[in-house]
């Protein structure tokens, strides 16, 4: 007998029929004798449809108020799930993250799991029930609902299964598992078989929206080996797992791009000790997080500054910028949120020379312009214009030899 936490997404349940048959799913592991614990995310379309709603009534939603209208996507599924398994005469509960104590910290709309206690879930699961959790919420210590950032039911599941130690966590979705690049702009994109948890953090982080970035990085912690794969058929996905020295032997895994992005620029920024903290200060205490940050000296002791922040983010970033702008004395601000993050990841980086610049032909050869770049031990990063997001990965899918049946083209040093 198993303990096995199993995450489903919102194209997985989008509608009763769908409910259904992922119910028939959980319950051919029930009749094995396995204890199933399931973590669902709100029908596909509804954490979209809220947040427009959101702001058909206040420009910058309120935080709070916004994470109790997001949460509720969560308690639909959770509840029509628990019936259909009912239905098929079997015994269920669903339970919201309040019920199962996910506590949060207090950071609205992309709050952070502090602790999880599992005495309930154990407690059903001993009772020989399905317990259906809500994914993607949490209370604080004040007893307030938050949420964990868009795509955190993974991030739910992959805590569920650390706190339980699940003997598997499977995360279902629309596609086969961890692709070579998002499988829906590229045909040729591969399904990686296994993929180290310090790939995936990078693909993750850099717009591969198939995992959450959290659940990544919980799933490293605790060592919970986890499996993506398709809702819609029994074929084995992509295993998250710890490195093994097969994993090196690529120079790139996989392209990942970000379209949630956006590039503010500070001109004339007078260049003395205080500057960049009198811009980065306020805009952390706002829980904006930066990314990228360069700064360019124009002589005469000036400099220019830009970094980029998420787009969902930009107008309260700007709203900052340009109360800080006249404070440190600098020109002015400028932004743009048509841009996009283009990126190449794989640990076998390390001892592959070359992929920096063959990243940067690459874009040259399809004429396009780089607008700012930065590296890390296991990842190449480029800034480009927005409208250029599937020609440069599709070329540089090619260029590293992703595409099937074809070589990869390495420059050296
Ligand atoms: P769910 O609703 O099941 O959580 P998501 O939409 O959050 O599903 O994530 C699955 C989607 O992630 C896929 O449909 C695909 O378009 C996208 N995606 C982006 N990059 C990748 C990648 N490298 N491999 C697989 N899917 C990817
Ligand atoms: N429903 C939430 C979202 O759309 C959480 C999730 O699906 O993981 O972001
Ligand atoms: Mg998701």
């Amino acid at each position: 007998m198993a303990l096995v936490v199993q995450k489903f997404g919102g194209t997985s349940v989008a509608n009763p029929e769908k409910i259904k048959a992922v119910t028939e799913r959980v319950l051919s592991y029930s009749k094995k004798g396995d204890q199933m614990v399931v973590v669902l995310s709100a029908m596909a379309g509804e954490t979209n449809r809220f947040v427009d709603l959101a702001h058909q009534m206040q420009k910058m939603p309120d935080p709070r108020e916004y994470d109790v209208l997001l949460s509720t996507g969560e308690q639909v599924t959770v509840a029509l799930f628990a019936m259909a398994i009912k239905e098929a005469g079997f015994d269920s509960v669903s339970l919201l993250g309040d019920q199962v104590k996910i506590r949060t910290d207090s950071m609205h709309t992309k709050a952070r799991i502090v602790s999880i206690d599992s005495d309930l879930i154990q407690k059903h699961l001993a009772e020989n029930k399905v317990v259906v959790v809500a994914g993607f919420q949490g209370i604080t210590d004040d007893g307030d609902i938050t949420t964990l950032g868009r795509g955190g039911s993974d991030t739910t599941a992959v805590a569920l299964a650390a706190a339980l130690k699940a003997d598997a966590c499977e995360i279902f979705t629309d596609v086969e598992g961890v692709y070579t690049t998002d499988p829906c702009i590229c045909s040729v994109a591969k399904k990686i078989d296994r993929i180290s948890y310090d790939e995936m953090l990078e693909l993750a982080s850099l717009g591969a929206k198939v995992l959450d970035i959290r659940s990544v990085s919980i799933a490293k912690t605790y060592k919970v080996p986890v499996h993506v794969r398709s809702t819609f058929t029994e074929n084995e996905g992509t295993w998250v797992v710890e490195e093994d020295e097969n994993m090196e032997s690529k120079p790139v895994t996989g392209v990942a791009y970000n379209k949630n992005e956006a590039r503010i620029t500070i001109s004339k920024v007078p260049d003395r000790p205080g500057s960049a903290s009198k811009v980065f200060t306020p805009i952390s205490d706002a829980g904006i997080v930066v990314d990228m940050i360069i700064q360019n000296t124009r002589g005469g002791d000036l400099t220019d500054m830009t970094f980029t922040v998420p787009r969902t983010e930009y107008d309260k970033a700007m709203q900052i910028i340009d109360s800080v702008v006249s404070d440190i004395g600098a020109e002015g601000a400028t932004g743009s949120k048509d841009i996009a993050k283009i990126s190449v990841v794989g640990v076998g980086m390390r001892n592959h020379a070359g992929i920096a610049s063959t990243m940067f032909s690459v874009l040259s050869r399809e004429g396009v312009n780089i607008l700012m770049i930065s590296t890390s031990e296991i990842k190449v990063s480029c800034v480009v214009e927005e409208k250029y997001t599937e020609l440069a990965v599709r070329s540089l899918h090619e260029a590293f030899g992703l595409d099937d049946k074809t070589q990869a083209i390495v420059e050296e040093n």
